[in-house]
C-alpha cells in the first residue's frame, strides 16, 4: 500500500456523526457515568480522542505499535531518555541537533548520566565505543547540518548485541523516505514540527516504538510527565500527514535539482547533499532511503559570513528562518543562527564554516527555486568581483 494510502485509510471516521475530518476534541475531562465507567478517556493529559487519532497513525506510518505525540520534538526526546536511570550511558551521534545536545549534556549528566558523542557514519568507530554501559544509542540520519548518514541496520544490531535500545530521530527524513524500525531500531523520535507538520505553522514532538512493553513505559512516562500535545495541534499534525508524501517526494526531488545544480556553480565550494554520487555516504542513503530529502547544505568559495548574509538576504524564495520542512523554502546561516551554541572550534572540525548556508526546500516550482538561487549568486558576483560588497546587502536585518 502506498504511504499516502496508508495515512488517508488510517485517519478514524467520526462514528458518531460520520465527520471525515476528526473532530477537535478540546476538552480537559470526559464525564463519568459511574466512578471509573468511562467511554475509554477520563482526562486529556492521560487521552485525548483528537491525539489518540493522530498517535495511532503515526504508530502506523513508521511501522510501530505505539505512537505518542508530544508538546515539542524536545519533550519527545525528553520522554526517551526518562527510560534511563542513573549510571547509564548514551552513544550518540556527534553532528546531533542543537536542542538534543543541551538537553543531553546540560540536564542529563547532572543526574547521572554519561554521554559520549562519536562519528556514527564510521561504523567501526561506533564498534569500538559501545560498552556494556551503553543503554542507548542515539542516532540522527542524515545529520544536521552535514547531511552525514549512518547505517541504521548494521548499529541496530550492536546495539542489541549491548542490550541497548537505539533511538533514531527521524525528523530529517520523514517515515516517507525512511523507516528506521524496519531497520532494527527500537524507537523512533520527530520533531512533528516540520515534515509531519510541514506548514511551520505549530510545534509538535513525536515518540514510535515498536515494542508493546516499551510503548507502554513510554506511554506511562508520557502520562506522568504531561508534555502532550494539545488537540487543536494535534489536529493540524493530522491535516500535515495527508499531503506528506506528496510534499516530501516534492521537496526531495526539488532538492536533488538544486543539488546538482549548486555543485555544477563556479561561487560553490562544497555541496553536501546525500544524493549526490560525491556524498561520501552516497551509496549507504541510497540503499536506506527512498530518497534524500529536502535539506540541502552548501559552502561558498568565498567562506566569508559577510558574503554569505548578502546572499541570504537577497534570495526571495527561501525565507531567512530557522526550521525545516515546511511548504515555503527557508535558508539560513549556522553559524549565526542554528549553531551558534557550538564553540566556533568544533563546528570549523565539522565543516560548518562561516560561509556555510543551510536550505529547506519547500514546495515552490524547481525551476523557480534554482531561477532565485541563480539571481542571488549574479548579485554576489558583482558585489564580491566588482565593486566590493555593497552597504544594502551588508546591511544587517
Ligand atoms: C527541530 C528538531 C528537533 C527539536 O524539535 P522541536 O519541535 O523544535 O522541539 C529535534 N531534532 C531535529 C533533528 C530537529 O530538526
Amino acid at each position: 500500500m502506498s504511504t499516502t494510502t496508508q495515512i488517508l485509510s488510517s485517519i478514524p471516521i467520526d462514528a458518531q456523526t460520520g465527520a471525515i475530518s476528526v473532530p477537535i476534541y478540546q476538552t480537559a475531562t470526559f464525564v463519568q457515568e459511574a466512578p471509573g465507567v468511562n467511554k475509554g478517556y477520563d482526562y486529556s493529559r492521560s487521552g485525548n480522542p483528537t491525539r489518540a487519532a493522530l498517535e495511532q497513525v503515526l504508530a502506523t506510518l513508521e511501522g510501530g505499535v505505539t505512537g505518542l505525540a508530544f508538546a515539542s520534538g524536545l519533550a519527545a526526546i525528553d520522554t526517551v531518555l526518562k527510560l534511563l536511570n542513573s549510571g547509564d550511558e548514551i552513544l550518540a551521534v556527534d553532528d546531533i541537533y542543537g536542542g538534543a545536545y543541551r538537553l543531553f549534556t546540560h540536564v542529563y549528566e547532572k543526574f547521572g548520566i554519561t554521554i559520549r558523542y562519536v562519528d556514527t557514519s564510521d561504523i567501526e568507530l561506533v564498534r569500538r565505543s559501545i560498552t556494556s554501559a551503553t543503554r542507548l544509542v542515539w542516532l540522527e540520519s542524515p545529520t544536521n547540518p552535514t547531511l552525514k548518514v549512518s547505517d541504521i541496520r548494521a548499529i541496530a544490531e550492536l546495539a542489541r548485541a549491548h542490550n541497548a535500545w537505539l533511538c533514531v530521530d527521524n525528523t530529517f527524513t520523514s517515515p516517507v523516505l525512511q523507516k528506521p524500525l524496519e531497520l532494527g531500531a527500537d524507537i523512533v523520535v520527530h520533531s512533528a514540527t516540520k515534515y509531519l507538520g510541514g506548514h511551520s505553522d505549530l510545534i509538535a514532538g513525536a515518540v514510535i516504538a515498536k515494542d508493546p512493553e516499551l510503548g507502554a513505559r513510554l506511554k506511562f512516562l508520557q502520562n506522568a510527565g504531561g508534555n502532550v500535545l494539545g488537540p487543536f495541534d494535534s489536529w493540524l499534525v493530522l491535516r500535515g500527514l495527508e499531503t506528506l508524501p506528496l510534499r516530501v517526494r516534492q521537496q526531495s526531488q526539488s532538492a536533488l535539482a538544486i543539488a546538482a545544480y549548486l555543485n555544477s556553480h563556479e561561487a560553490v565550494a562544497e555541496v553536501y547533499y546525500p544524493g549526490l554520487a560525491s556524498h561520501p555516504n552516497h551509496e549507504l542513503a541510497a540503499r536506506q532511503q527512498k530518497g534524500f530529502g529536502g535539506v540541502i547544505s552548501f559552502r561558498l568559495k568565498q567562506d566569508d559570513q559577510g558574503l554569505a548574509t548578502a546572499f541570504l538576504k537577497t534570495l526571495q524564495l527561501f525565507h531567512l528562518a530557522e526550521s525545516l520542512g515546511g511548504v515555503k523554502s527557508l535558508c539560513c546561516l549556522p553559524c549565526e543562527m542554528t549553531h551558534k551554541s557550538v564553540p566556533r572550534e568544533k563546528r570549523l572540525q565539522t565543516g560548518v564554516t562561516d560561509g556555510f548556508i543551510r536550505l529547506s526546500v519547500g514546495i515552490e516550482e524547481t525551476e523557480d527555486l534554482i531561477a532565485d538561487l541563480d539571481q542571488a549568486f549574479e548579485k554576489l558576483a558583482d558585489a564580491a568581483f566588482t565593486t566590493g560588497i555593497p552597504e544594502h546587502l551588508l546591511a544587517t536585518a
